[in-house]
């Protein structure tokens, strides 16, 4: 039996001064969505990401974090890891540049090079900035440091040097034998001018920096920047061993644009002067420009990408970075249009596609998917189009022109949408043929519904993963081989699964106020000025949980009378989207009606809190919770293990305000 063909990609190796914005999340999200598609079509997949954890900027941050740098890393590294496992998109390997495999690998690296004369030892000379300890690149004599200041002066240290010079022609000779190696297309002639233009050999070892990998018996120099980072490629899938891992070369690295020089030149002639295979293609993308200018977390303009899948679901975010702009270009984000994505293509698009045709089989047929009776014209054409949608759509993927590919899986569902429209299946009758007809109409739609789901799957896991059991589909939507995908494989008589909640509709103007809010909880971490909630970000209201870790200590009544709490009563309770945990009430505690939030949904149906009275901490600061604003607290006793509310009540009746004392 032939073993499974590999395809190993990878997103950059991050740098960690700072969390992942929607930059990041994009390149990732586009990793993961290759990842998902390339497996469906029976490939053996590897995708690695990483932290590059080395460096003056690492220094400095974790100096300033009054930490050791071994420790400011490991947190970091430990952040980017749990971001990405809790969007849903972690990677097969995660490297760090400090992990011990990888620097066994830059060492062996420097070594072949070394060995096969492509390594000298030199002088370098440049500006260089006392206060900072670091050298400013591309500064001239004169030059202030771009970070502090401050005058820089010239200075000369001793350098390893790789002879970047020598690779001018093989490079040329690579890029013309492998056209597909730089893409897309356009950045191809920027990258060959480039190097037409003449390449100077390049510094790769530093003295003036202490953090970083040492270079074997000749400390204090340890190497600098990309000879460090890009081979973190190699030493995920095997580093020395890659033959063992079956891994190497890489067949796909996913850049912004910003990185490509590093990834298109550099690189290779790193693995040309080290006898290694060269990877097959680097893909550099464009970048999401906020009204119109780069993010940067200076210009308070950045986007974070948990808040918005907290409020709308990993899958609208990643529909909308794939779908929104043609991959490679630059592309402007925004909430609006955000929005006005998820509600027209999401929820009112597949959502409600998928909601109406399994409400319709359940009324008409008990739940079973119909089995489809004579074909009209109509319902061929419909078959036809569909059918064709898929070799469009899996071509576009192999181009990764995402845009594309969705744009045409939504233009079907738009037709089969405007077929329900015109058939009408719900104004049919009993009558044996009418039944027969609706069967027909059901059943297609179904099908139709079926190849989306496959073909959206990479693209859009969860929601697909849902669909996949509404139509009581069995086994998993990612195991579908996209390869034997065609219209007529739906059986009938199949029951349809549990309904499913897709895609909420959600008012747009509020929606962006409470994703902006719950960004500014990020970026701007406050002490709550109630107790901590627990269970991480749930807002369990426990007195409890609250008063545990103050039974120690005693409180004066003065400190206690401080402390103003009422008898209220729920007036409307609500669940919140994007806030699994959370009811949202109105309060009427006799003087007037508050909005409280409380960390009680998974334990209380809204419906049965109305009417019900409750003492409610009335004189706390109010504050947001997951961008909702609270006012007030309501008191529950925490119970168990997973500390589940319960709210604290009054067993004869209680006048609303009155206080408790
Ligand atoms: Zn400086």
């Amino acid at each position: 039996m032939p073993a499974k063909q590999k395809f190993y990609l990878t997103t950059p190796i991050y740098y960690t001064n700072g969390l992942p914005h929607i930059g990041h999340t994009y390149t990732t999200v586009v990793a993961d969505v290759i990842r998902r598609y390339k497996r469906m079509r029976g490939y053996e997949v590897v995708m690695t990401t990483g932290t590059d954890e080395h460096g003056v900027n690492v220094e400095r941050a974790a100096k300033k974090a009054g930490v050791p740098e071994s420790e400011f890393v490991a947190k970091m590294a430990e952040a980017w890891r749990a971001l990405w496992l809790e969007l849903g998109i972690p990677a097969d390997e995660f490297v760090r540049t400090t992990d011990l495999q990888h620097v066994r690998t830059v060492q062996w690296l420097f070594k072949l090079c070394r060995e096969n004369g492509y390594v000298y030892k030199g002088h370098y000379t440049g500006q260089y900035c006392i206060y900072d300890n670091a050298f400013v690149n591309d500064a001239k004599p004169g030059d202030n440091c771009p970070d502090c200041g401050r005058p820089t002066e010239t200075l000369t240290e001793e350098n390893y040097f790789f002879k970047l010079s020598a690779f001018q022609k093989p490079l040329l000779d690579f890029y013309k034998k492998y056209p597909e190696f730089i893409q897309p297309e356009s950045r191809k002639n920027e990258i060959v001018s480039f190097v037409e233009s003449g390449l100077k050999d390049l510094s790769i070892t530093r003295t003036t920096i202490r953090w970083g990998i040492p270079v074997p018996g000749e400390e204090p120099h340890v190497f600098y920047v990309w000879f460090d980072a890009l081979t973190a490629y190699l030493s995920a899938v095997g580093g020395p061993d890659y033959e063992k891992r079956g891994m190497w070369p890489a067949d796909l690295h996913l850049v912004g644009k910003d990185i490509i020089r590093f990834h298109t030149v550099y690189w290779p002639a790193f693995l040309m002067a080290a006898m290694l295979p060269i990877p097959k293609q680097v893909w550099a993308h464009g970048w999401f420009l906020m009204d119109a200018s780069k993010m940067s977390k200076s210009k308070g303009n950045v986007v974070l990408p948990r808040p918005i899948a907290d409020m709308l679901g990993m899958d609208a975010l990643r529909y909308f970075l794939l779908r929104e702009v043609v991959f490679g270009q630059d592309g402007n984000f925004s909430y609006d249009a955000l929005l006005t994505r998820y509600n027209s293509d999401l929820a009112n698009g597949l959502g409600n596609l998928a909601s109406r045709t399994a409400a319709m089989i359940e009324k008409n047929f008990a739940g079973k998917i119909p089995k489809a009776g004579k074909l009209e014209p109509r319902d061929e054409t419909l078959a036809r189009q569909t059918q064709s949608a898929i070799g469009d759509v899996l071509d576009y993927f192999e181009k990764m022109n995402f845009a594309r590919a969705l744009e045409s899986l939504w233009s079907v569902i738009a037709t089969a949408d405007k077929y329900l429209t015109t058939e009408k299946p719900w104004s049919l009758s009993d009558s044996e043929a009418d039944t027969q007809r609706k069967a027909t109409v059901l059943a297609t739609t179904a099908e139709l519904l079926r190849i989306v789901t496959v073909l959206a799957h990479p693209v859009l896991p969860d929601s697909t993963t849902k669909i996949w059991t509404l139509l009581g589909q069995s086994g998993s939507v990612s195991a579908v081989e996209l390869d034997g995908l065609q219209w007529g494989q739906l059986a009938s008589g199949v029951p349809l699964g549990k309904p499913q909640t897709l895609f909420p509709r959600v008012e747009k103007s509020e929606a962006i106020e409470r994703i902006e809010s719950m960004a500014n909880e990020e970026l701007n971490p406050t002490a709550p000025p109630a107790p901590a909630p627990t269970a991480g970000r749930s807002a369990t209201a426990g007195a409890a949980t609250a008063a545990a870790p103050a039974a120690s200590e005693k409180i004066g009544i003065e400190d206690f009378a401080k402390v103003e709490m009422r008898v209220g009563q729920i007036k409307t309770a609500e669940r919140i989207v994007g806030a699994d945990k959370l009811l949202k009430l109105t309060v009427d505690i006799g003087t007037e009606i508050r909005q409280i939030c409380a960390g009680i949904a998974q334990f209380y149906e809204p419906d049965s809190l109305i009417g019900r009275k409750v003492a409610v901490v009335t004189n706390l600061a109010p504050r947001k919770l997951r961008g909702v604003e609270s006012n007030g607290m309501i008191i529950a006793a925490s119970v168990g293990p997973e500390g589940r509310p319960v709210l604290a009540g009054f067993p004869e009746d209680v006048e609303i305000g009155a206080r408790l004392k």
